[in-house]
């Protein structure tokens, strides 16, 4: 049983103590718990900080993280540019090596209170399924620190990359959980459209939450967001799928776009921007593009918007350090959220927006019978955590103090 003091809970006034129980769950929060009736219990003192459940990552990379800690060998820094990096580093994996790097990057971002990741593993006739064994294990290995999904993910497209749509379905009989796709790979726009469709047929299957790269271009005439979102109404799979990056939108006229998001609001759609990838990658020509999908519009919408890592030190980004305070911070000027409010948004969008993007059908939060998953993290507000990046001193997970962060400076 944790016992923990004075802690400020988003969205309750005051200062709150929280019970949690040997099941890990919250067993009583109100604003004051009598610690001499609870004797076997470790208490904490939160000092009057923020509680706030733990971070959720919806959108990583694992099978290619720290591919680049020597550096990132590019010269006309464009996602396409990026992709063919990344083939042959594909070609060279290792499961064991894949396995290290993995998990790594998962205690890291551990580290900084993320405890649950959904990441990509690259699904092509180059990894083939070595990239899956060497993050399956890593799953493994880390489960009691955070609960990972894995999304098969046809990086180079399916139709046009011989032998993909075979390890789709094997990648699912060996450890993925989630569909992924990357419709704006194919070739044809027909080859597109069946990508879509397969994507659908195998989640079915599997009875799998499905999560694409979704438009992910600066062309105009993308137009797999909106085929996507009706077929997810189609198939009665509102609320269950998730378009990553979402960026074609962007680029396309405004009676077009506002059609879209529409639709996209029908449909529960949600979307995944992953900021700090994408402001850096991809160099325009001037005036730049920040690169990213209409955030603000769909936020302003009620279309659920989360933000995520995305990648960390690999062939499409040369920084990422899994701090979830990190990239936030770079969503929330990439957004050009600048207030109290809608430093908010952003906070939303690591916390709540991710966990319906996660398990769309379970609860979060730090409310009485939910598992009790929360991070102390000493800063006064919202805006204040991430404009700190602030030490988070307790990270629990189901009930156990698992982690800490702590930022420390010195002047000597
Ligand atoms: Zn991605």
């Amino acid at each position: 049983m944790i016992l923990i003091k004075n802690a400020r809970i988003l969205d309750k006034d005051g200062s709150m103590d929280i019970l949690i129980n040997d099941e890990g769950r919250y067993e009583e929060i109100s604003d004051k718990i009598d610690e001499s009736k609870h004797s076997n219990c470790q208490v904490i003192d939160a000092k009057g900080m923020l509680a706030a459940p733990t971070f959720i990552n919806t959108h990583m990379h694992l099978d290619k993280v720290y591919t680049s800690v020597s550096g990132r060998e590019s010269v006309e820094e464009t996602l396409e540019e990026s992709i063919k990096i990344m083939h042959d580093r594909k070609r060279k994996y290792v499961v064991e090596d894949v396995k290290n790097r993995a998990v790594r990057a998962i205690k890291e971002c551990v580290a900084y209170g993320c405890t649950k990741i959904r990441t990509n593993v690259d699904i092509d006739n180059m990894a083939n399924l070595v990239g899956l064994k060497g993050v399956v294990a890593a799953k493994e290995e880390c489960k009691d620190i955070c609960d990972i999904q894995i999304a098969a993910f046809p990086q180079e497209g399916i139709f046009n990359n011989a032998g993909t749509e075979r390890l789709m379905w094997e990648a699912m009989e060996n450890g993925a959980d989630v569909v992924g796709g990357m419709p704006a790979a194919e070739w044809l726009d027909s080859y597109a459209k069946k990508h879509v469709d397969l994507v659908f047929e195998i989640a079915k299957k599997y009875n799998a939450l499905i999560d694409m790269h979704m438009d992910q271009s600066k062309d105009m005439f993308d137009r797999s967001m909106e085929y996507t979102a009706v077929k997810s109404m189609e198939e009665g799979m509102q609320g269950k799928v998730t378009g990553g990056h979402c960026t074609s939108i962007a680029y396309q006229n405004q009676s077009h776009a506002a059609k879209v998001m529409e639709i996209l609001k029908i449909a529960e759609f949600n979307v995944c921007t992953n900021t700090q990838t994408l402001a850096i990658m991809g160099v325009d020509n001037e005036p730049r593009t920040r690169g990213v999908t209409r955030i603000r519009e769909m936020v302003e919408m009620g279309i659920n918007v989360a933000t995520a890592q995305d990648t960390i030190c690999d062939g499409f980004h040369l920084y990422g350090t899994g701090d979830p305070l990190d990239y936030g911070l770079i969503c929330a000027y990439t957004a050009q959220y600048n207030t109290p409010k809608t430093a908010r948004i952003v906070f939303d969008m690591l916390t709540k927006n991710s966990a319906k993007i996660f398990a769309p059908d379970e609860k979060y939060g730090i409310e009485v019978g939910n598992v009790a998953d929360l991070n102390i993290i000493d800063a006064s507000n919202v805006q204040e955590a991430l404009r700190l990046r602030a030490s988070r001193p307790y990270i629990i997970k189901k009930g156990k103090v698992i982690a800490k962060f702590e930022k420390k400076q010195t002047l000597i």
